[in-house]
């Protein structure tokens, strides 16, 4: 039977990252995916670019059912870090977006940059290979696959999280950890579209492909993850809602509640029809002054004041536009589920696991790092910030087993 310091289960982002700094520091490490490709979710993220972190990664820019759990590991391992192991490799990149970091080139090169930092650890990485049972023994932990027998002081299960299953996604940390009687937060489909059987427009396509932005909240204040405000892009689409303001806002909506979306804003309505010389232009015109005119004819027939003059436009009717433009709220049917997701909610609850180190406290030697753990990161490169930090942790803090596998 093959013996390691480590084992880590799933070559994604996380996982190649803590294998490459554990070989560097020393260790004897195997890397098993069940993938016949690696690294896949890096390779197609960011629109094939990778949006490897942002400049303004912070705890606020996490959904955590326990929300200081994210502080350790950001602390120790930060956006800068990771910028400075990019620029070692001489990849090119830019900001886009709010703090958003592209490659210039493509995504391809972090997963080079990844193998690279595990070939400099002498790591050994198996795939395809499938896990089929892990049983804790004297040693550590004994894993069995298809096609061999191992033994490792520790095991770092860094299989991600569920969507996309066509790339590799599997439910394997959650299955696992349960049979360990590790807690684990329901999950949901998170950074994702939004569907609406109707009430947004008469006909969906003929406004798809339309984008624009406004101001978008979701989540109930008392409720799990709580409640969030993002001013970003809204893109619609033949079957509803998406671009960032409907991504974000799709990881704190949980099923049965309403979004609210300011289309308009108030107060430059408010300036815009306080003008006296835009009394006698009807609420259309007036409408697109803020909206394509396709939409803003289709807002003012909705609102059945098409024509209207604004000099003519009842107190009542007044606010129903306020009602309607500036605080519309809708239920979504639901989202586009597992396939369109980019990341989930939920996950290994981390009240059972070290903040510092990502080490589940009942069994010494076991850790869960990336998305599988119950942190979701906002849209914009915190994702992936966030499998680098909790891996950095991780690969720093292996236990030597037998001085400590005794204290278990
Ligand atoms: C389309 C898309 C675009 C995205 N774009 C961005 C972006 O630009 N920026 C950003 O920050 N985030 C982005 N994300 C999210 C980001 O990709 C993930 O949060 C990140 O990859 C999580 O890293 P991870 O290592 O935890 O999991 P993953 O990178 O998903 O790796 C998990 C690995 O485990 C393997 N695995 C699964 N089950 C098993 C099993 N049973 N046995 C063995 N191996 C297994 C998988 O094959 C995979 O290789 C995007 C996600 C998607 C789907």
């Amino acid at each position: 039977m093959d013996s390691y310091d480590v084992i880590v289960v799933g070559a994604g982002a996380a996982g190649l990252f803590c294998a490459g700094i554990a070989g560097q520091l020393g260790k004897k490490v195997l890397v098993i995916d069940h993938s016949a490709v690696i690294g896949e979710k890096i390779r197609i993220s960011g629109g094939g670019r990778c949006n490897f972190t942002n400049l303004h990664c912070g705890p606020s820019n996490f959904l955590s059912m326990n929300p200081h759990f994210v502080k350790s590991a950001l602390s120790r391992y930060s956006s800068q870090d990771f910028i400075e192991l990019v620029k070692k490799y001489g990849i090119a990149f830019h900001e886009k977006h709010k703090g958003q970091l592209f490659c210039d080139n493509s995504a391809k090169e972090i997963v080079q940059m990844l193998l690279s930092e595990c070939e400099l650890g002498k790591v050994k990485i198996q795939y395809p290979e499938e896990v089929q049972t892990i049983n804790q023994c004297d040693t550590g932990w004994q894993v069995e696959t298809n096609l061999g027998n191992y033994v490792s002081s520790n095991l770092v299960m860094a299989t991600g999280g569920l969507p996309v299953p066509a790339i590799g996604a599997s439910d394997f940390a959650l299955t696992f950890a349960k049979k360990l009687e590790i807690p684990v937060i329901s999950t949901r489909a998170a950074l994702v579209p939004l569907a609406f059987t109707s009430g947004i427009f008469s006909k969906m396509e003929d406004f798809a492909g339309i984008s624009f932005p406004v101001q978008i909240s979701a989540g109930l204040k008392k409720k799990n993850y709580g409640t969030a405000n993002f001013a970003e892009d809204l893109l619609i689409t033949h079957k509803g809602l998406s671009g960032p303001a409907v991504l974000q806002a799709s990881s704190y909506w949980q099923e049965g509640e309403p979004v609210q979306i300011e289309w308009l804003n108030q107060e430059k309505w408010e300036t815009l029809t306080g003008n006296p010389e835009n009394r006698l232009k009807t609420i259309d015109q007036l409408l697109i002054e803020f909206f394509p005119s396709k939409l803003a004819k289709e807002f003012a027939t909705q609102l059945g004041l098409f024509g209207v003059k604004w000099a003519e436009v009842s107190n009542k009717n007044k606010e129903l536009i306020i009602n309607h433009l500036c605080r519309w709220s809708i239920k979504p049917a639901g989202t586009l589920g597992w396939n369109k997701a980019e990341v989930m909610v939920g996950g290994i609850d981390t009240k059972a696991l070290e903040g510092k180190t990502m080490m589940v406290k009942k069994y010494p030697g076991l850790f869960f790092i990336g998305e599988c753990v119950d942190v979701t990161g906002h849209l914009g490169g915190h994702n992936f910030q966030w499998a680098w930090s909790s891996a950095y942790v991780c690969a720093n803090s292996l236990i030597n087993a037998h001085s400590e596998k005794t204290h278990s």
